[in-house]
């Protein structure tokens, strides 16, 4: 029974999960998280419930992460790692569906590295130091982009002369691979809802929501980048593009500066002027850390309406990811401006933060479900490498 490591690499973390594989089923052998920030880099393994098993001092080399986290977690395996699969963020027009890493895909990868400046570098970087150190190791790319390659053309559209699509310039959509999971555990908790119109809102560092028909993609808050859509924890989410204009134009910002304003310090960072952490805007006194809080939320539920809106009518609605999973009084606020669209909060079951959160004979059925795209990217590379059978 081979083990495969799942690399989930983002930009302030990098996730980790290790599963072994037979006949099908997928077993979680070990779970975890590198830290970066902050004085104390460590690394963490976690049980199910987030709860640390274990940590060690991680000695951040940069690209070479992933190498020494191969040795960290299969010194504590029973069984070595046959494979590796990685979450690479963006897989542009050409990959629909995961792939083996080989040097051609890699370095078509690296073009699209403008449409996703946070991330993209940062997933290949991993798969480039893994085939250095050892380059007999199948690896796997999973795209975030792949889950939402089902869209109808006019989903996907943008309002620019007609070369640019040929050029790839189109929406595609993120977090994909968190929304799969979502989906299938739906499938399993509440089949009924899964079948019918459901947004998931995936709020996390970086935060999206998808709509869902019968479980599967067919509108996204994100387009080209991960940076459309909602405010996030650093990004601004969508913006007049007409502001990007003036302030190349008259603030004389350039590309660099501009990367670095729209996907480094905007979002609750920028608006508080204090955190991009929810936990600590939400603690705060201040008027700015609120004013944050206050405008996340109403995006997030007014692009809820939206996508209901594509939808024609709402059944689902399922908050995932740090934010989503763990914040009762952000999914309490975001609900409450949902009343009208049939969202009723069940308040114990939302404080409580397990399973349906809505009240009985709520229109719209409300979740709580932990995503697990660790397990995705598993599942991927293990399919397309025949290690499942
Ligand atoms: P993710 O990108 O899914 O790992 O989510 C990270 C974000 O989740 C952090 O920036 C926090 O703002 C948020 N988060 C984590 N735990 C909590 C919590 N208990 N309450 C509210 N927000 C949380």
């Amino acid at each position: 029974m081979p083990s495969i490591l799942a690399l989930n690499t983002g930009s302030s973390t990098v996730k980790f999960g290790a599963f072994e594989t037979a006949r099908g089923a997928l077993t979680s052998v070990m779970r975890g998280r590198i830290e970066f920030h902050g004085p104390g880099r460590r690394v963490l393994s976690l049980d199910t419930d987030g709860v640390v098993l274990t940590e060690a001092p991680w000695v951040d080399r940069g690209r070479d992460t992933a190498p020494d986290l191969l040795r960290w977690v299969e010194a504590r395996l029973t069984r070595p790692v046959a494979a590796v699969g990685h979450r690479v963020v963006h897989g542009g027009p050409d990959f629909s569906q995961a792939v083996v890493a080989s040097e051609a895909v890699l370095d078509s990868l690296a073009v699209l590295t403008p449409l996703a400046p946070l991330h993209q570098q940062q997933g290949l970087a991993g798969v480039q130091a893994l085939r250095n150190a050892y380059p007999d190791l199948p690896q796997v790319v999973a795209f975030d982009t792949a889950f939402h390659g089902g869209h109808e053309p006019v989903v996907d559209r943008l309002g620019l002369p007609r070369g640019w699509e040929a050029k790839g310039l189109r929406r595609y959509g993120f977090h994909g691979l968190s929304y799969e999971s979502v989906a299938e555990q739906l499938a399993t908790l509440d089949p009924s809802t899964a079948t019918g119109r459901v947004v998931t809102a995936h709020l996390g560092s970086g935060a999206s929501l998808c709509a869902l028909r019968d479980g599967r993609s067919v509108d996204s808050t994100m387009g080209a980048t991960p940076l459309d859509g909602l405010v996030m924890g650093t990004r601004c989410g969508s913006l007049d593009p007409g502001v990007v204009l003036y302030l190349q134009q008259v603030a004389g910002l350039d590309a660099a500066e501009l990367v670095d304003l729209l996907y480094r310090r905007s979002g609750l960072l920028g608006i508080s002027g204090l955190s991009d952490d929810i936990r600590v805007l939400l603690e705060s006194d201040s008027l700015a850390a609120r004013e944050a809080v206050d405008l996340f939320v109403y995006r997030a539920a007014r692009e809820v309406a939206t996508l209901a809106g594509g939808l024609e009518g709402l059944d689902g609605l399922v908050f995932t990811a740090g934010i989503g999973e763990n914040s009762p009084r952000i999914r309490e606020k975001i609900c409450a401006r949902l009343a009208w669209l049939g969202v009723e909060l069940d308040p114990a079951a939302n404080s409580r933060g397990t399973g349906r959160l809505s009240a009985a004979g709520s229109p719209v059925t409300v979740w709580m479900i932990r995503t697990d795209e660790e397990r995705m990217i598993a599942r991927h590379a293990s399919r397309l490498l025949g290690l499942d059978r």
